[in-house]
């Protein structure tokens, strides 16, 4: 049967909002794709619902022509025959939207057309682009200044037209020929598909079938009708193509050539008259207003760098803090050729900042600084290591069953390489999601876990070794803290300035750098899995046997099926243990640290505590897998060929199995102590131990003897007026040789930028009260947290201690946010989607925890008002707070506790106004703040006066009086007519 000639569209909807009650749909859009005659149709649809203001000034549609349109059912049989004249249509839209797509328009069509996410088809062929929603595309095409004249188009489908154009062909082009019928050489995508589909026994001309499918939905691979993905009876024996292999080298960055000045022994400082004329400089190459405290904040940095000792600088917010540190450094760097300076940051938006930000702006051409050159580690298991690439491709298709799925995988962490030079952070959701073995796989490659620098296949393209010769090549190094600690001597020894900026996190981050871990699920994917292989693919230990019966004599190869036989045995055992241990009950207060630290979160247990069960069972396994480190050695020695990749992986999980025992021996062997922090975790599909240094005394020494110029920076350092609480953090008892605070330039109060306020009337929260008073006390919490976002038709970031508050505010609110057409978003996991979508989304409100708290900006009217829910109060559950708390003993409270939740107050304000322009409202609820006499301190550490309201009625006065007036959003809350006192009901 001859299949219909493919035909290709791009569909776009305007629907609105993610409720139910309230999503209709505006417009759609179908832009056939023929090259040179594109034809745009669309409809635009009676909603048949009040959509609020934003939606119709978004998509651009009146909302006369709106009401005027006919509804979706009366157009809908039209446009799905016009759908069916398509064999795939191509969509880019938001989650709503898709819903909308599946559920409503291509439901039920007698032909529907395949669907193709491009989002994920994107993120899969183009990975470095991280094109996640329209907004994306639109950034990238440049076609949004330039709408085609020849191509009456609406909205976001003209101004993307030359964008998805391009990237529809890029994939077309790449995967729809056959290489039989390219002239020359097939492209890469095509020789990569080809050779990943032959798994398969897929013809390539079946590829983009199969890969669109594949996107869609992988279940539909497996289906029992496609025929054509069965995996063929034998599997030939293709080895590695050359140009796939060559694919290895195409990533590798140039290395600049090193510089052959070596640095002179005594530093040539430079002076205040320098540093003043390079920021100059700066100002006036960028039209750029001179900043008084940023030059202040430099002069010291300049100091700093410049010196020796150990210094500590507050900058905050507006200062310009990372410029300032960065012309500090520059100056240094180009009146002292061959020395390197080291910026460690606690987050990766910050080193991207820096790296792809900052620093090109200060190499313009005629400047002074044109010349750095920055080169950006991380840590190692954030690379890829090619040589485990390869010998994963060598069991999925030499040896292996075709599994497509995780070819698939294979294939995309391949052009992960390709296109991000080995990088494997932040792998999209939509990947994962769809192609759950790209984790495992990732496991199995990462460059941390499997490095066997003898045994490497690839050593000349190893993709860390490449970013570790940038590093030493820069003369300014971007890292982040946990690699700082883990620099190779070799390296620190050619560093003698170190800034680590966003200090005030780098003794938890140190710690947790310097901590040991153990978690079953590591057990799992890194050992026994690899070994024992999975329904879809031969374990290791097969590949050994086979090749053994098949290449050695009887006798040694008895000897080694003995061998194999044995691990097969001590992996029953191994994961006997580790199913006893997930079984057992997580102690709670029982053995030697009495206090009850465990905790329960979505099903998620922490303890500082063992019992007696834990221990033996976890002494079982560390014998377990000594037995399988020994056995495999055996093996390695019968073998004799060292320099073989597959004796080389033998090594390598050896090496894996004596890691895994001698790590469970460090974690257990002293518990408790004062040193360390023991912790258990354990939830429905995880189990882990690990073991954190509770003192940091001994790494401060030796990072101060390895930089002797070293400078902690940050925008909040200080608390109390002091540095005193991030000494304690670091352990360290003497004051810094220099220090200075430069407080940030703006002027909350003057200008009424800042107002912050406590209803007073909602009682004090108290963890012990009776259900019932709690319940009383979450009522009135949530009204006026509803009340206060409604006023502010969203605008809201709200601020949470605790994962299960937001959870409950979430289920309050979203019932009853539709109603006022603003959005609501939680924050989950790295929340990289909410965070987008609540910075375009105006009337949207966000509720977050942790990172939300420091870790992001939202400048301009998006974010207009900050909630904090509950004072941040470190939770005594927390591991490292019950240690200290046991530890520091009375000391405990004015040492580390008040000054950690003052501190949080500050970062969370912080997030307000970050840039002179911004305004905003700081309200929070937990009226202990002015009620409570052990909690008044917190009122000392914001820079404006806390005001309190008896009653709702003072806050309603201030917030439609006061608030809106001054935010100018008065007249918008004129003009939607509602009422601050609505049924709270749903
Ligand atoms: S040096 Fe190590 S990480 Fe790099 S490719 Fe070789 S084995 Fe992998």
């Amino acid at each position: 049967m001859s299949s219909p000639s493919p035909s290709f569209a791009v569909l776009h909807l305007f629907s609105t909002g993610s409720y139910s009650r309230k999503q209709g749909l505006l417009q759609v859009g179908i832009l056939s794709l023929q090259r040179g005659q594109s034809v745009l149709k669309e409809w635009f649809i009676n909603p048949e619902v009040e959509f609020g203001r934003s939606a119709y000034q978004q998509s651009k549609i009146s909302k006369e022509q709106a009401k005027n349109a006919e509804t979706w059912a009366e157009q809908k049989e039209e446009i799905q025959a016009y759908l069916s004249t398509f064999t795939h249509v191509f969509y880019f839209q938001e989650r709503h939207e898709q819903a909308w797509l599946k559920y409503h328009v291509v439901a039920h069509m007698d032909h529907p057309p395949v669907l193709a996410d491009l989002a994920l088809l994107s993120s899969y062929f183009l990975p470095h682009l991280n094109l996640m929603e329209m907004a994306d595309l639109v950034a990238l095409s440049s076609a949004a200044q330039k709408k085609p004249a020849s191509l009456p188009m609406h909205g976001a489908l003209a101004a993307l037209h030359d964008q998805l154009f391009r990237l529809i062909e890029v994939l077309l082009q790449n995967i729809s020929s056959t290489p039989e019928n390219e002239p020359g050489q097939p492209t890469l995508f095509m020789q990569l598909l080809s050779q990943v589909l032959a798994l398969g026994s897929l013809h390539t001309a079946s590829a983009w079938r199969a890969l669109l499918l594949a996107t869609e939905s992988v279940e539909a691979l497996e289906s029992p009708n496609m025929a054509w993905l069965t995996p063929p009876a034998t599997v030939e024996t293709p080895v590695l193509p050359f140009h796939l292999r060559g694919l290895f080298t195409q990533w590798l960055p140039t290395v600049p050539e090193a510089p052959s000045v070596k640095p002179r022994p005594d530093i040539l400082p430079p002076n205040n008259k320098n540093i003043q004329d390079a920021l100059q400089a700066w100002y006036h190459r960028y039209d750029l207003p001179e900043r008084y405290p940023q030059m202040q904040y430099s002069l010291f940095c300049n100091k700093a760098i410049a010196g020796k000792g150990t210094f500590a600088a507050e900058a905050g917010t507006g200062t310009g803090k990372t410029m300032g540190y960065l012309i500090a450094a520059a100056e240094l760097l180009r009146l002292n050729p061959g020395r390197k300076v080291v910026v460690a940051t606690a987050t990766k938006n910050l080193q991207e900042q820096i790296v792809q930000g900052e620093i090109p702006r200060l190499r313009f051409k005629e400047g002074l600084h044109a010349h750095l050159r920055p080169a950006i580690v991380k840590g190692k298991n954030n690379y890829l290591c090619l040589s485990a690439l390869l010998n994963i491709y060598d069991e999925l298709v030499v040896q292996g069953k075709g599994y497509i799925k995780e070819g698939l995988s294979w294939l995309y962490l391949v052009m992960r390489v390709y296109y991000t030079q080995g990088e494997i952070e932040e792998i999209p959701q939509n990947i994962r999601a769809v192609l759950p073995d790209t984790s495992r796989l990732l496991a199995e490659a990462n460059a941390q876990e499997v490095c066997v620098p003898q045994l490497c296949h690839e050593p000349a393209k190893c993709t860390y070794a490449r970013h570790m010769e940038l590093a030493y090549a820069a003369d300014i190094i971007v890292t982040n803290h946990h690699k700082l600690l883990q620099f190779p001597p070799k390296l620190t020894e050619l560093i003698k300035h170190c800034i680590i900026d966003e200090a005030d996190q780098f003794p938890d981050n140190a710690r947790h750098a310097l901590s040991i871990g153990f978690s079953l699920n590591m057990l799992e994917a890194r050992l026994l899995r690899p070994l024992l292989g999975t329904n879809m693919r031969k374990g290791f230990l097969d590949v050994v046997g086979d090749r053994v019966l098949k290449g050695f004599e009887t006798e040694t190869a008895l000897l080694v099926m003995d061998e194999i036989d044995s691990i097969y045995r001590d992996c029953q055992t191994v994961k006997e243990s580790s199913d006893r241990l997930q079984a057992l009950p997580i102690p709670n207060g029982e053995q030697r640290w009495q206090e009850d630290v465990s905790f329960e979160e979505r099903g998620r247990w922490v303890t500082r505590n063992y019992s007696a069960d834990i221990e033996q069972t976890l002494q079982e396994l560390r014998t377990a897998i000594q037995f399988v480190a020994g056995k495999l050695e055996r093996i390695h020695k019968l073998l004799k060929k060292p320099d073989d990749k597959t004796y080389g992986r033998l090594e390598t999980y050896r090496e894996k199995a004596a890691e895994f025992a001698d790590t469970l021996q460090k974690i257990t062997s002293d518990f408790p102590s004062r040193k360390w922090i023991h912790v258990l975790e354990k939830g429905s599909q995880y189990w882990s131990v690990s073991k954190v240094p509770y003192y940091l005394q001994f790494e401060m020494e030796t990072l101060q003897q390895a930089y002797p110029s070293l400078l902690f920076t940050s925008a909040t350092l200080y608390v109390a007026s002091s540095t005193q609480y991030f000494r304690n953090q670091l352990g360290r008892t003497e004051p810094f040789d220099q220090e200075i605070r430069q407080l940030s330039p703006f002027n909350y109060e003057q200008q009424e930028q800042v107002q912050a306020v406590v209803p007073a009337f909602i009682p004090c929260f108290d963890y012990k009260m009776p259900p019932a008073e709690k319940q009383a006390w979450n009522q009135i919490a949530m009204e006026t947290l509803l009340k206060c976002i409604v006023a502010l038709n969203g605008r809201t970031l709200v601020l949470f201690t605790s994962r299960r508050d937001m959870d409950a505010a979430y289920s309050w609110l979203h019932s009853r946010l539709p109603a006022y057409d603003i959005e609501l978003l939680r924050q989950e996991g790295t929340s990289l989607w909410e965070i987008r979508r609540f910075r375009q989304e105006e009337h949207s409100v966000l509720l977050g925890l942790d990172r939300m708290w420091s870790g992001v900006d939202f400048p301009g009217v998006t974010l207009s008002q900050v909630i904090v829910f509950r004072l941040p109060n470190p939770s005594i559950s927390n591991p490292l707070v019950a240690h200290r708390k046991e530890v520091e003993g009375g000391m405990f409270w004015g040492k580390f506790y008040y000054p950690a939740s003052q501190h949080k107050l500050r970062q969370g304000f912080g997030r307000l106004v970050r840039r002179e322009k911004d305004k905003g409202a700081f309200v929070i609820l937990d009226s202990r703040v002015v009620h409570s006499s052990t909690m008044n301190h917190f009122r000392t550490e914001l820079p404006v006066e806390i005001t309190s309201f008896d009653t709702e009625n003072e806050l309603q006065n201030w917030l439609l009086q006061d608030l809106l007036p001054t935010l100018k959003l008065y007249s918008e809350w004129e003009r939607r007519a509602i009422s601050l006192n609505p049924s709270v009901e749903p």
